[in-house]
């Protein structure tokens, strides 16, 4: 007995091992998988900023596959500190936009001579010429789909800054209205989430990615329809915690609801992969154009339709 016993009790602990580094092999691949093309230049400095820097899109272009150009060369500029919107109808690329500013992809793509790409540059450096670490540290990204980690809520949140302590995490978490709904989890923040643990639902994902953000406080943000998943009365109190978290940051906001973009430096309307128009508000609603239209729409009270026609 006693011999069978210590065997099956030793398996057990390496079976555990064994499962726990494929979990964090998985982890790994997840992550090597959407890197596989970035790496970094040979000797690549540091990002250097100096507060929240200027972002500059120039003459951008890029395809996802050889025959087929989703970006025309884009050009435009978010002057420090200041929020510049993209607005435009679903698959005109704007999501696009966002994962090259992070560097999901350089700018190019499939089958593009380099430098006929344009360039994507931050405080003046372009971003293929830094390391990916400090540019991932400069900014903040609420993307349209999250993916969690396969890890405890609270590990989810801390990931935007590791160092975190416990009352900062969870002023983020009340700030992105998912405090409460975490405190009910029969672990709280360790409660463990994603494919193998609890499954959250979409606007419960985008509000731990958006505690997430607002715990790590990068100088840069992008939210691309960040509360798109929320029901309105949410997503009202959340986009007024987003607004002063970009009060003095640089920030690219991709938007689905145009009351959410009204005070931006700037609005961009995408269409295809072109800028079709571009100003402030105002000045767009004073030009009687596509943006007045869509403005027009949802003021109409046709709001949610035209919701659904750009989240298609
Ligand atoms: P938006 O965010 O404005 O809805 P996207 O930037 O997501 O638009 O997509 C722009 C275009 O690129 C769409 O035609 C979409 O089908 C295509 N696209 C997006 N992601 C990929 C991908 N990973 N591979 C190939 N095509 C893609
Ligand atoms: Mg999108």
């Amino acid at each position: 007995m006693i011999q069978l016993y210590i065997p099956l009790n030793f398996l057990g602990v390496l079976y555990r091992e064994i499962k726990q580094s494929l979990t964090d092999l998985d982890k790994m691949f997840t992550l090597l998988d959407r890197e596989r093309e970035i790496a970094d230049a040979p000797g690549a400095p540091e990002l250097a900023l100096d507060g929240p820097p200027e972002v500059r899109f120039e003459s951008v272009r890029f395809a996802y596959e050889p025959a087929r150009e989703i970006l025309h060369g884009i050009s435009f500029t978010v002057p420090a500190g200041k929020t510049v919107a993209v607005v435009g109808p679903s698959g005109s690329g704007k999501s696009t936009l966002a994962r090259l500013l992070y560097r999901f992809y350089d700018v190019g793509g499939a089958a593009m001579a380099p430098d006929a790409a344009g360039a994507i540059r931050i405080a003046g450096q372009d971003i293929r010429q830094v390391t990916q670490s400090s540019l991932r540290r400069a900014i903040g990204i609420v993307p349209q789909d999250t993916v969690l980690f396969n890890d405890s809520i609270g590990y989810n949140i801390r990931y935007g800054r590791p160092d975190a302590s416990r009352e900062e995490m969870v002023a983020a978490a009340q700030a992105a209205h998912i405090h409460d709904f975490i405190e009910k989890l029969p672990k709280g923040y360790d409660t463990v989430v994603g494919e193998r643990g609890l499954k959250l639902s979409g606007g419960e994902k985008q509000r731990v990615a958006i505690a997430r953000t607002l715990l790590k406080n990068p100088p840069i943000l992008i939210f691309d329809e960040a509360t798109s998943a929320l029901d309105s009365a949410n997503e009202r109190a959340i986009q007024s915690e987003l607004r002063s978290a970009a009060r003095d940051k640089t920030a690219l906001v991709i938007a689905h609801r145009l009351s959410t973009v009204v005070d931006a430096h700037e609005i961009i309307v995408l269409e295809q992969g072109q800028i079709v128009e571009r100003g402030a508000h105002a000045e767009l609603l004073a030009r009687n154009g596509r943006y007045a239209q869509m403005w027009a729409l949802q003021q109409s009270g046709a709001e949610e339709a035209v919701v659904m026609q750009a989240d298609a």
